[in-house]
């Protein structure tokens, strides 16, 4: 536990090299045992709302809610026993809902997984099989994207987590789209971390009106008919998710 606004050296010192500056407010949030280190995993949109969807007609919110699931898995294979989905604890139908039971859940990290989408000018139409009607697609972008909140109460601890998670997942093969920081109505996300895929997105409810370190993982682009595919095969799941538990692995060692 690290209290009273006292950090300890090697603390200070790896946070401030990783974003340069740290405050106590974000120590104070950390209290890392593995067995103990409460990760709240928010399943973005429901089963009424259910986000994007794919380029084979699936929602978004079925791949975030299987890619939730193996995350979950993933960080408690690693011994982090207290990770859990969001809507163990309540019903989750607003997005006050989500940030209420991570709180509940005295979360310590905050993980949103959803999947993405482009911006409507890039949508192309064709009917794939089984398909009753068009449906939409795009080739215009691929990859992963990371966002955090600079409105997050702990702002530095949050780009420290997101930055852990896109070295882990770079290292682990996967890259990043760029679309986001592209100068478009929609898009023109600042880029935080050029070389991991980290944006900044201060608006994003989930994350600023939280009560933890807070990072949204868009794992790939589901309107791309080849990535739709590989977002879906167990193996590719199972290796995104090693590589955001080892992120939230690195996150915890550097409080302890
Ligand atoms: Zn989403």
């Amino acid at each position: 536990m690290v209290a009273g606004g006292l950090l300890p050296a090697r603390l200070t010192f790896v946070i401030m090299a990783a974003v340069g500056v740290a405050t106590a407010s974000d120590a104070a949030r950390a209290d890392c045992g593995p067995g103990t280190f409460a990760i709240a995993i928010d399943v973005g949109h429901s089963p009424d709302e259910p986000g994007a969807i794919s380029a084979r007609g699936r929602a978004e919110f079925d791949f975030n809610q299987d890619l939730a699931w193996v995350l979950r898995a993933a960080l408690h294979e690693r011994g982090f026993v207290a990770a859990e989905l969001l809507s163990v604890f309540r019903e989750i139908r607003s997005l006050d809902d989500r940030t209420a039971a991570a709180a509940a859940m005295n979360a310590q990290v905050f993980l949103s997984v959803h999947h993405d989408s482009v911006q409507e000018r890039y949508l192309e139409f064709w009917q794939p099989p089984g398909a009753d009607t068009p449906l939409s697609y795009s080739w215009h972008a691929e990859g992963y994207s990371l966002f955090v909140s600079e409105e997050n109460p702990f702002p530095e601890a949050s780009l420290f987590l997101a930055r852990l998670v896109g070295e882990e997942l770079q290292a682990g093969g996967f890259r990043y789209s760029p679309h986001h920081a592209e100068p478009i109505p929609g898009e023109g996300r600042e880029l935080l971390d050029a070389e991991v895929g980290v944006y900044r997105f201060d608006r994003l409810f989930v994350l600023r009106r939280n009560h933890a370190p807070a990072m949204l993982i868009e794992a790939g682009v589901i309107k791309h008919p080849d990535e739709e595919l590989r977002l879906q095969d167990p193996a590719f799941q199972a290796a995104f998710a090693a590589a955001v538990a080892e992120g939230v692995v690195r996150y915890c060692e550097a409080f302890r």
